[in-house]
C-alpha cells in the first residue's frame, strides 16, 4: 500500500541558541506545507522538527551558564517550542537528540554499519575547528584559520583514534542518484553545487570523537558519536527507525527535508550515503532555503544582527510575519529583509487589499441584506476560481511560495477591481435587488475561497474568516469537497469578523 502522509522535516536547531527569524523562515515554511498537505488530498501530514543537543559547542554554552549540558539545554528547548507556538507552527512531532529512544537508535544504527564493515577503525589526523565541530584539509584553510565565512576561527591539529564511516565508496552510487532524479536536491543551484562536489571526489568521514564527552556514547566505548552523525539520523529514528518498523512504514521515505544552504552538503551527500549503506530509500526531496540578510549580510548570532520572530509579531502579527517571509522572494533565494519593507506590505497587501476586501464585503452584506447570503446566482466564475486553485496547488507542491501568494492575490485583486465595478451602493438605491443579490454572492463566496487559501500561510486569518461565513471545521479541508464554487449556501448567517490587519503607523 503506498503511504498516505505526507512527511516532512525541518533541520534540526542546535541548542547553543534561541530562534532568530531564519529559524523561523524554515519552520513555517514546512508549517505552510505541512497544513497546505492537511487541507488537499488524504489530508494526512507529518511534520517533524527538534533540537540538536549535543557536542562541545553546546557543552560549551552550558559551562559558561554554569549548567549542566541537559539542564542547558532543557531550558533551551523550551524556548524553541514557545517560539513555534508563538508563529502557529503546528508541528506533529518534535524529536530532541538526548531522547533515550533516539540515542539507543543510533547507537543500534552505527553497529549495524559497523557489522556491515561500512564503519572501520582508523586514524584521524587533521585540522579541526571547534567552533564548527569540523575538520578540514590543510588547503582549505583560509590564512591557516577555518574557512567558514562565517567562522574565521584558528583551527587545531588533532590526531585521534576514531571511527570512519566509509564515505567514498558511495560516490559512484551518489552520482547515479543524482544523474537519475536531477530534480532531488533543490534549488538547481544547490543540486549544481553537490554534483560538482561529488565529481571532484569523497573522503571517509570520522563519525567519532575520542575526546568529546556531551554526546552518544560509542557502542563499546572510545568516546562519543560525531554530532553531525547523530543528528541527522533523527530522520528515521523519529520514524520508528530501527525499533518501530510498523511506524516506519507509513512515514518513510521523507517527502521533502527542507533544511538551510549551509547544511546542504550533510543532506545530500553525507545523508543519502548513510541510508544507502542501511539500504533504506532516499528521501524523496531536499530543498535547500536562501537566507535572509540585513542589508547584505547574513543574519547570524556571531554577526549580532539577528531580528528575533516575537518582536515582529508583537508589532504586526503573527500572520503578517508569515505572508511577508514568503510574499517577498522565491524559495530557495537569498533575501533582504527590513523592518520598513515589512510595514509597506502589511499596509498595502494585508491592510488594505485582504483586509478592507472582507470588512467591506461583510458589512455591505450586513447592511443590505441583514448579514444573511443571498441565493447564488449563475456559476459564471467557476473557471476563475478553478484556476486559482489550480495555480495554488501547483505552487505550494513545487514549494514555490511566492508564486501562490500571487495567484491568491491576483484573485483579491480581482474581487477589490469588481467592488469598484459593480458598485452595490447604487444597486442599493435604484433597487436593483436581484442584482444586488448577485453582487454581493459572488463577492462572500470569493472570499470564503480566499479563507480556505491563505490558510496554510497565515492560519488564524485563514479561521477568522472562515468563521465570519458561517462555516465549520479547518478552513478549506478538503480544497477537493470545499472548494467548488457555489459551496457557499444561501441563508448562510455571517458576523463581522474582527479587524483582520489594522493600520500599523510608520516611525513608532
Ligand atoms: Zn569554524
Amino acid at each position: 500500500m503506498p503511504k498516505d502522509v505526507f512527511y516532512l522535516t525541518t533541520p534540526l536547531y542546535y541548542t547553543n541558541s534561541i530562534p532568530h527569524i531564519g529559524h523561523a523562515y524554515s519552520t513555517v515554511a514546512a508549517d505552510i506545507v505541512a497544513r497546505y498537505h492537511r487541507v488537499t488530498g488524504s489530508g494526512h501530514a507529518h511534520f517533524l522538527t527538534g533540537t540538536d543537543e549535543h557536542g562541545p559547542k553546546v557543552a560549551d554554552a552550558a559551562a559558561a551558564a554554569n549548567m549542566t549540558p541537559k539542564a542547558f539545554c532543557d531550558e533551551i528547548v523550551m524556548r524553541w517550542k514557545d517560539a513555534w507556538r508563538e508563529l502557529d507552527v503546528s508541528y506533529d512531532q518534535f524529536i530532541r537528540t538526548t531522547d533515550p529512544a533516539h540515542e539507543a537508535a543510533v547507537q543500534a544504527i552505527f553497529e549495524t554499519l559497523r557489522g556491515k564493515g561500512l564503519i572501520v577503525a582508523g586514524k584521524y589526523e587533521g585540522w579541526y575547528c571547534r567552533n564548527d565541530e569540523t575538520f578540514w584539509l590543510e588547503r582549505q584553510l583560509i590564512d591557516g584559520r577555518c574557512p567558514n565565512p562565517e567562522c574565521r576561527r584558528p583551527v587545531e591539529w588533532v590526531s585521534e583514534d576514531g571511527w570512519f564511516f566509509k564515505l567514498s565508496s558511495f560516490r559512484g552510487k551518489l552520482l547515479e542518484h543524482y544523474r537519475a532524479h536531477p530534480a532531488w536536491v533543490q534549488p538547481r543551484s544547490a543540486y549544481n553545487e553537490m554534483l560538482a562536489l561529488l565529481d571532484a571526489g569523497l573522503e571517509d568521514l570520522c563519525v567519532s570523537r575520542a575526546t568529546v564527552e556531551w554526546g552518544i556514547p560509542l557502542p563499546g566505548g572510545g568516546g562519543t558519536i560525531y554530532v553531525w552523525f547523530d543528528a541527522i539520523c533523527n530522520y528515521i529514528t523519529a520514524a520508528g527507525y530501527p525499533h518501530d518498523m510498523q511506524k516506519f512504514s507509513t512515514l518513510w521515505p521523507a517527502d521533502v527535508h527542507l533544511i538551510g544552504k549551509e547544511i546542504l552538503r550533510f543532506h545530500t551527500v553525507i545523508w543519502p550515503a548513510i541510508l544507502m549503506a542501511l539500504e533504506l530509500p532516499l528521501p524523496k526531496l531536499v530543498f535547500a532555503n536562501g537566507w535572509i540578510t540585513m542589508e547584505g549580510a547574513k543574519m547570524s548570532k556571531s554577526l549580532g544582527n539577528v531580528i528575533r520572530p516575537a518582536d515582529l509579531i508583537g508589532r504586526f502579527s503573527v500572520d503578517a510575519l508569515r505572508y511577508v517571509l514568503f510574499a517577498q522572494a522565491q524559495y530557495g533565494t537569498d533575501f533582504s529583509f527590513s523592518e520598513e519593507g515589512m510595514l509597506r506590505r502589511y499596509n498595502a497587501e494585508l491592510a488594505n487589499d485582504l483586509g478592507n476586501l472582507v470588512q467591506r464585503t461583510l458589512s455591505m452584506l450586513a447592511r443590505y441584506r441583514g448579514g444573511v447570503v443571498p441565493a447564488p446566482p449563475r456559476g459564471q466564475h467557476a473557471a476563475d476560481y478553478d484556476a486559482a486553485r489550480a495555480k495554488v496547488a501547483s505552487a505550494l507542491d513545487a514549494l514555490d511560495f511566492r508564486v501562490a501568494l500571487a495567484a491568491i492575490w491576483e484573485r483579491i485583486g480581482a474581487l477589490n477591481l469588481f467592488v469598484e465595478q459593480s458598485k452595490p451602493w447604487e444597486l442599493d438605491k435604484r433597487g436593483d435587488a436581484s442584482a444586488l443579490d448577485a453582487v454581493l454572492y459572488d463577492l462572500c463566496e470569493g472570499i470564503r475561497w480566499l479563507g480556505a487559501l491563505v490558510y496554510p500561510f497565515m492560519p488564524s486569518t485563514g479561521e477568522k474568516i472562515w468563521a465570519a461565513l458561517g462555516q465549520t471545521g479547518v478552513p478549506g479541508r478538503t480544497w477537493e469537497t470545499t472548494l467548488r464554487w457555489g459551496g457557499l449556501a444561501s441563508g448562510t448567517k455571517t458576523a463581522q469578523p474582527p479587524a483582520l490587519f489594522p493600520r500599523v503607523e510608520a516611525g513608532v
